[in-house]
């Protein structure tokens, strides 16, 4: 059997459904295949399932930093039971029956290319005009001696947990390693957080690597860094993972090192385009090729779901004939832990390499503005910022901080919308907020 389509969205993560839904909308008739489940990653075993069972370890812990308040008790069954509802029980079929009633034909299996234009999906083919590839990306496992047989945790285990382990060794200092080891931690393991560079979150500023190392620390985690991993064994009933110059004994290994993008079915030779170890390499429109788009983690580009879902506005907006163009100067870079970090545009770093002239600066938040002294009794927070030395505007801005994945959209308004510094200092924040301490830093300047 053949169906004839004028789009063909092949995964439906963020990306994948974000393109679908529009192009439905759009009037033309469009196909989405999803070999697992409607959501993708982020739904399922990312984003949903972190944030909403750190929010759970975090209310626990901040309770305490409030004046005459204790913490609360934790109930694991409704915690999880709360996490299952959130995931929607890792079913999907309420939402492959929403896209049929919206006239998405959704096809449930592993796609892979026929040819141009073809698109196999089991038994059946599919013909399309246009191609759309959001496949995502997945745990990149590393090459470690052992470490296979001696079984491991992805995201995916460690967010569906339903016991905590008694201990647990998280190999990776990102994002996502840090989001898990303090969760993990929190709820009861003993964490052990490996990183082979020389310090966590490599990509951020170095005073923000600083901050959350010591607040992971002070919390407990013991933090190697530099370390190298000679292999992971078993050892009755419990996995060794053997540094170079320590042994970390746990229940579970957990591997959050990197991510790799999901194109290894796909057969995209068919379509004369490849993949780097990155992703699809994609211009600014999002077009991989003549008729074939790529959008999301599977691109390389920025993996967070709304990036994801940017590119997929673009990739709609050029199929449609709109004028599109993928701008990534502002794209805000967040991190869950608490506290939280939260980035946008260029660090120091970045500047330099580029041969740009830049100012700093940066404020502890506690000598500064009045919120974080109301938020808790002994405040928390940092803030910095980064300046173009020849043109009045914000190059990047860091923060470190409660609630900073929330106030950082200040600072992407800025430098998105490239408004001048004294348009900024002339703009009041609400007291007392911590969105105020940009115009004290501004000040400092
Ligand atoms: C633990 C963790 C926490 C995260 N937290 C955040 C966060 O808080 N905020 C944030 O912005 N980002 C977060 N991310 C990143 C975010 O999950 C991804 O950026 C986002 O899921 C990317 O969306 P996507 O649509 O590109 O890919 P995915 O969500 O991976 O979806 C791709 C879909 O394609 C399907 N697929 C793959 N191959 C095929 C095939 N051959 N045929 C059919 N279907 C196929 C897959 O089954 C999948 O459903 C997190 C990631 C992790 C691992």
């Amino acid at each position: 059997m053949s169906d004839l389509f004028d789009v063909i969205v092949i995964g439906a993560g963020p990306a994948g459904e974000t393109v679908a839904t529009r192009l439905c909308k759009a009037g033309m008739r469009t196909a989405l295949v999803e070999r697992e489940l409607v959501g993708g990653e982020c739904a399922y075993w990312a984003c949903i399932p972190s944030k909403t069972l750190l929010r759970c370890a975090e209310v626990r812990e901040q309770a305490p930093r409030t004046a005459g308040t204790a913490r609360p008790d934790r109930n694991w069954e409704q915690i999880t039971a709360y996490r299952d509802f959130m995931i929607r029980e890792l079913d999907d079929s309420d939402e492959v029956d929403g896209y049929r009633k919206r006239g998405v034909q959704v096809f449930k299996g592993p796609a892979s290319i026929d040819g141009p234009g073809r698109v196999r999906v089991g038994v059946e083919l599919l013909r399309g005009e246009r191609l759309v590839i959001a496949t995502g990306s997945q745990t990149t496992v590393p090459d470690i001696a052992g470490l296979e047989q001696a079984g491991y945790w992805t995201n995916r285990d460690a967010l569906t947990l339903r016991e905590v382990p008694a201990s647990v060794c998280v190999l990776g200092g990102g994002p996502v390693g840090i989001e898990l080891a303090q969760l993990l931690n929190r709820l009861g393991s003993d964490v052990h957080l490996v990183e082979q560079g020389s310090r966590l979150l490599g990509r951020e500023e170095p005073e923000v690597s600083r901050l959350i190392r010591d607040a992971l620390s002070g919390e407990g985690i013991s933090i190697h860094l530099d370390a190298e991993i000679v292999s992971v064994r078993r050892d009755d009933g419990h996995r060794v993972v053997q540094l170079r110059d320590a042994d970390v004994e746990c229940e579970q290994v957990l591997v959050a090192t990197s991510r790799e993008p999901r194109v290894a079915d796909l057969a995209l030779d068919r379509l004369g385009i490849g993949a780097s170890r990155d992703g699809i390499e994609v211009d600014d429109r999002c077009r991989a090729g003549t008729g074939i788009w790529a959008v999301g983690d599977v691109t390389g580009v920025m993996p967070f779901t709304h990036v994801a879902e940017y590119q997929a506005r673009v990739a709609c907006a050029d199929i449609l004939g709109e004028d599109a163009s993928a701008d990534y100067t502002a794209i805000p870079r967040a991190v869950f832990c608490d506290p939280e970090v939260a980035a946008v545009g260029l660090t120091k770093e970045e500047a330099r390499r580029a041969g740009i002239d830049i100012a700093t600066t940066q404020i502890e938040l506690r000598d500064a503005i009045a919120r974080p002294w109301t938020f808790e009794t002994d405040p928390r927070g940092t803030l910095g910022l980064v300046v173009y030395r020849d043109r009045p505007l914000l190059a990047g801005a860091w923060l470190v901080a409660p609630l900073a994945s929330e106030w950082i959209h200040y600072a992407a308004l800025a430098i998105k919308a490239k408004i001048p510094l004294n348009v900024l200092r002339d703009t009041v924040p609400q007291f007392p907020t911590y969105t105020e301490a940009f115009l004290k830093a501004l000040d400092e300047l």
